[in-house]
């Protein structure tokens, strides 16, 4: 990224640099981004294309846009011009549980939307406000329909059956339509206190029937089989840890090679239930990975399920799960779908996930880099690869933050 014409060319400058840009003579655009391989999974439309911004919304894309015209140029030359990226399934209501603060691991992963899982319930949702406000990243949430949320992981959160409180939670999303996508629980038995999972999720359901809205359920583990808890979500409802390698997940009781994907699974796929990875520290095995992949059960979102403790690992993000699922055979055009256009339906946000003139200013500066490089799954196993994705760059809402990628191991 040489070519700035600031000197930094961070977020910092970006607000008096707006202001000054349209008193200077000729200037049109805020920022161009040049020479870079345009990728839109929405719309098919891909090749060399400049990419300019102003008032905080994609301007131009065409093929030769005159860098007089912009108060700022930054070199795509090498690098891959996506939409802004979707981690559709993170804790960032800094503050409270194992939430990170949402920058951290947004614009400065690569990611300019993240929709926080629950880590708020309604008793909470409060505190988050102003987490949201003052970070750059984008900040939407799956609202926990118990009031607690995800404070304290120690205390399953519907342990306390007194706890969930559906008409709470609707009143809450009610109050926050620009925040809030849809409700979340956890079903394991850690979260239930061994108790049976159906009944929380019929809970989760009448709130999302009430607020006309999706759901999020986070599986594995859970005392009932998957397939039964599968069969009761709606079009639209998202299942978080699809590929877990926990206690009924979608191999069986317990995974071991010679088993078969449960026929509910693709039974929801038909139905148009969304299936979310959402990593996290323990949510995902090679083997279910490869029989769903070998299946052509593909995920609709990559998401990481980031935390506290997980963000200290700086290599930790969703070009990290792009490079884990290439491995295993899975194209980087379909990958990039499920960090773009697939999330941005699941959390109702269909204007976000693509990038076209008049829309919104965000998008995402990918690099594919060759080397040596391991991965691991939650269970230990490490895979090699000779490539990896890496994101150098976000552009939110029009201005331009440079990333630094983590060194691989
Ligand atoms: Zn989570």
């Amino acid at each position: 990224m040489g070519s700035s014409r600031d000197s930094k060319s961070g977020s910092s400058q970006s607000k008096t640099a707006n202001s000054t840009a349209s008193a200077r003579e000729g200037i049109r655009y805020d920022l161009l981004l040049k020479g870079g391989e345009f990728i839109d999974p929405a719309s098919g439309r891909r090749g060399r294309l400049d990419v300019a911004f102003s008032e905080k919304k994609v301007a131009e894309i065409a093929p030769e846009i005159d860098s007089s015209l912009a108060r700022q140029v930054e070199s795509a030359a090498g690098l891959m011009v996506v939409p802004g990226l979707i981690d559709c399934h993170v804790h960032v209501a800094e503050g409270i549980g194992v939430s990170v603060r949402p920058d951290v691991i947004g614009v400065n992963r690569g990611a300019t939307t993240l929709a926080d899982a629950g880590s708020c319930g309604s008793c909470n949702f409060g505190a988050f406000k102003p987490v949201i406000a003052e970070n750059r990243t984008r900040v939407l949430a799956w609202l926990n329909i118990s009031t607690i949320g995800q404070t304290d992981l120690r205390l399953g959160e519907l342990i306390l059956g007194a706890a969930v409180n559906i008409e709470e939670a609707v009143e809450v999303a009610a109050d926050n339509p620009e925040i809030i996508v849809g409700f979340k629980a956890r079903l394991s038995s850690y979260v239930t206190g061994n108790a049976p999972a159906i009944p929380y999720l019929q809970r989760l359901l009448e709130a999302g029937n009430a607020a006309k809205l999706p759901v999020m359920i986070h599986v594995g583990d859970t005392v009932e089989p998957l397939g039964r808890i599968l069969d009761m979500l709606r079009p639209g409802d998202v299942c978080s840890h699809y590929l877990t390698s926990r206690r009924h997940n979608i191999l069986g009781i317990m995974g071991f090679p010679g088993a078969a994907i449960i026929p509910e699974a693709f039974e929801a796929r038909r139905r148009g239930v969304f299936l979310d990875v959402a990593r996290g520290r323990n949510h995902l095995g090679f083997l279910q990975v490869q029989k769903a992949i070998e299946a052509g059960l593909l995920p609709d979102m990559l998401s990481t399920d980031l935390t506290l403790p997980s963000s200290a690992d700086p290599g930790y993000s969703l070009m990290m799960l792009v490079t884990q699922f290439m491995t295993f055979g899975v194209s980087f055009e379909d990958c990039l779908k499920q960090i773009t256009v697939n999330p941005a339906k699941a959390i109702g946000r269909p204007e976000l996930g693509k990038l076209e003139a008049g829309g919104v200013g965000d998008a995402t500066l990918l690099k594919i880099e060759e080397g040596d490089f391991t991965i691991r799954d939650v269970d230990g196993q490490t895979r090699k690869t000779d490539r990896r994705v890496v994101a150098v760059g976000v552009v939110r809402d029009g201005s331009f933050v440079k990333i630094h990628p983590a060194a691989s191991e």
